[in-house]
């Protein structure tokens, strides 16, 4: 294929939590990307015969033969369904890289991530890209989610942390979740009410439209520089 073009083929689908499932894809050469860009793929044709396109972040680390794209399924959304009914085998076409949702190439202090649900796609391999540089600032990430069915990757999560002492982790459920022994509640708080002990702090939100924008707002009313300081990429809404 030509240009950033790619007819890629499905390799396995594997569900991760609940209505979120992984899908591996097979390109024809490995794809060349940096942690946190995505890809766009043809889900369909509209009624003009115009392609039907959506967006998603690459959740598998550069240099492998194989990319992976993690989904949370929208009942009846084009995009959903395309990937809800391929099979191994299937083509895919996706064109990409893209996206400008990246690392600043060096972090003089803290690195935070403020993330909800199928949000931290891109953030893991952002993490280990973080983790093997020998900056000195914390890494701190907020996952949000509803309930504890919304979580997977907690074991990817807990081996970088072990290698990465700079790295916390931090999950909030804000729905029910009788037994969960973890934070409750939303992101946003908690992000906000650690500020003042944070150094010189670059953001990096993902997820959810609303959160990045309540949080931008907020965190820019507290005198943090939006050029400088905050990366984000909304998801939807
Ligand atoms: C840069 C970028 C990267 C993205 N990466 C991912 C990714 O890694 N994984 C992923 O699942 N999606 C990702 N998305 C969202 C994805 O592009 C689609 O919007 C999503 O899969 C829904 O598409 P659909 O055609 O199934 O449903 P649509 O018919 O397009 O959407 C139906 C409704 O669902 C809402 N919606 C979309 N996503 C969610 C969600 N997660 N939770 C709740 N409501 C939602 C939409 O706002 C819309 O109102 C990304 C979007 C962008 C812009």
């Amino acid at each position: 294929m030509s240009g950033n073009v790619h007819e890629a083929q499905l390799v396995s689908a594997t569900p991760r939590a609940d209505g979120v499932v992984e899908y591996i894809l097979r390109t024809e050469e490995p794809l060349r990307f940096r942690p946190g860009q995505f890809v766009s793929v043809r889900v369909g044709v509209d009624s003009d015969g115009n392609p039907i396109l959506r967006s998603y972040s690459i959740a598998s680390l550069p240099g492998r033969p194989e990319i992976s794209l993690i989904l949370k399924l929208i009942a009846g959304g084009p995009g959903s369904v395309f990937f809800d009914t391929l099979k191994p085998g299937d083509p895919v076409r996706l064109t990409g890289p893209m996206g400008f949702f990246v690392l600043d190439l060096q972090h003089t202090g803290d690195v935070v991530f403020g993330v909800t649900g199928v949000g931290i796609t891109p953030v893991l391999s952002m993490l280990e890209d973080l983790a093997a540089r020998p900056e000195r600032g914390r890494i701190i990430l907020y996952w949000g989610n509803r309930h504890a069915q919304d979580l997977f990757w907690l074991d990817e999560l807990a081996a970088v942390q072990k290698k990465c002492e700079r790295l916390h982790v931090d999950i909030f459920l804000s729905g029910d979740a009788p037994s969960w022994s973890g934070k409750r509640g939303r992101i946003t708080q908690a992000l906000l009410t650690d500020l003042p002990s944070l150094d010189k702090p670059v953001f990096y939100l993902v997820g959810n439209g609303a959160m990045i924008k309540e949080v931008k707002a907020e965190l820019q009313r507290r005198g943090v520089d939006r050029k400088r300081q905050i990366r984000n990429e909304a998801f939807f809404g």
